[in-house]
């Protein structure tokens, strides 16, 4: 057993020191004291756990807690706006899930179902005039010695800062 299993078998070991399962993580803490220094902050901290009291609910409790419920059942219902903006605000966005699926979902078939469309046509070729075709080619040209001049200007650039190491 390692450190790390060993510290995952800690709280085991915690809370039923004599069991067969954590014979192993016992026969660790013998020789290891990181792990001996875990388990002793541990077992300080569940030792503090157990002085912890938790505090009792105050009198009338479940009396005005049963009040609470019968007037929020007897009360009219909220309008749709009043119960979409809770929803919103106290929602764990599970209750949406579903519908989210759902909308990807139509995404997918309307995507799918367009791009079915698509390749089922054939499409003409398209025509370009002379004019735009020289203008493509001098944009290439354009481009082609844009980038021989930053090749050009990074090179010289090299040639001129390289210092020949030794
Ligand atoms: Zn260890």
């Amino acid at each position: 057993m390692n450190c790390k299993t060993c510290q995952a078998a800690l709280p085991d070991l915690l809370l039923d020191p004599t069991a067969p399962g954590n014979s192993a993580a016992r026969a660790h803490l013998k020789g290891c004291a990181a792990c001996n220094v875990e388990f002793t902050a541990l077992q300080s901290t569940f030792d503090l756990l157990d002085t912890w009291n938790a505090p009792e609910p105050s009198a009338y409790f479940d009396q005005k807690l049963a009040v609470r419920i019968r007037e929020e059942q007897a009360a009219p219902p909220a309008g749709w706006f009043e119960r979409l903006r809770s929803r919103l605000l106290f929602n764990t966005s599970r209750q949406f899930r579903p519908a989210f699926a759902g909308a990807m979902a139509l995404a997918l078939i309307v995507g799918g179902g367009t791009t079915a469309i698509n390749v089922g046509r054939t499409h003409a070729p398209v025509q370009t005039s002379a004019t735009v075709k020289d203008l493509q080619t001098l944009d290439k040209e354009d481009l082609v010695l844009q980038t021989m001049d930053q090749l050009l200007d990074d090179s010289s650039g090299e040639d001129d800062g390289a210092t020949p190491v030794t």
